[in-house]
């Protein structure tokens, strides 16, 4: 099973994705967590990705691309994956693509979860409580969603057209909601 867990901040990426890795024995690869142990363990990669990470930005797809090409050729993921954060714009798509056909591995689905935006804006406010992100200031929360808008979003209709698309309600308990993905995913 290899797969692409995409929506906005705040709708449970994290969260269910996580649940997804354990139930199908996969790993989660999250671009943002990468780039988070990065900057905790002060690497030159994670100096850099800082620069834009607080100002809610995207690192530049350079760099994201082949930590991503790099982590995806390793052991653990042979038998698949669950991909948090990426792609996240039009050219990490076509990265992707690229990568993928190299270790003639596609994408078996793209599960997308949506929440209104009143919902995302009270997770992320207690979100950003709980967890202290660097990144979780109102002004970097903001930039974020509308980077996802402008640049992210459109990618649903991308894999729409693919026939990968799996759209889940986002909204409401967690182990129902991750049910409703497992059942999606296994009725293809
Ligand atoms: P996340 O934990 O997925 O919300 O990611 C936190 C931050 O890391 C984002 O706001 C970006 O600055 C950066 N980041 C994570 N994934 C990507 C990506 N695929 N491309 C560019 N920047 C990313």
């Amino acid at each position: 099973m290899r797969l692409l867990i995409m929506g906005p901040q705040g709708v449970g990426k994290g969260t269910q994705a996580a649940k997804l890795a354990e139930h199908y024995g996969i790993p989660t690869i999250s671009t943002g967590d990468i780039f988070r142990f990065n900057i905790k363990n002060k690497t030159e990669l994670g100096l850099e990705a800082l620069k834009f990470i607080d100002k809610g930005e995207l690192v530049p797809d350079e760099l994201t691309n082949r930590i991503v090409e790099d982590r995806l050729g390793q052991d653990d993921a042979k038998n698949g994956w669950i991909l948090d954060g990426y792609p996240r714009n039009a050219s990490q798509v076509e990265a992707l693509d690229g990568i993928l056909a190299k270790l003639g591995t596609p994408l078996s689905a793209v599960v997308a979860l949506d929440a209104d935006h009143d919902v995302l804006m009270e997770r992320m406010k207690k979100r950003a409580e709980i967890e202290g992100r660097s990144d979780d200031t109102p002004e970097a929360i903001a930039k974020r969603l509308d980077v996802y808008a402008k640049e992210t979003a459109p990618l649903l209709d991308t894999y729409e057209q693919r026939g990968l698309l799996v759209k889940i309600d986002g909204v409401g308990d967690i182990d129902a909601i991750q049910a409703n993905i497992v059942s999606a995913l296994d009725a293809r």
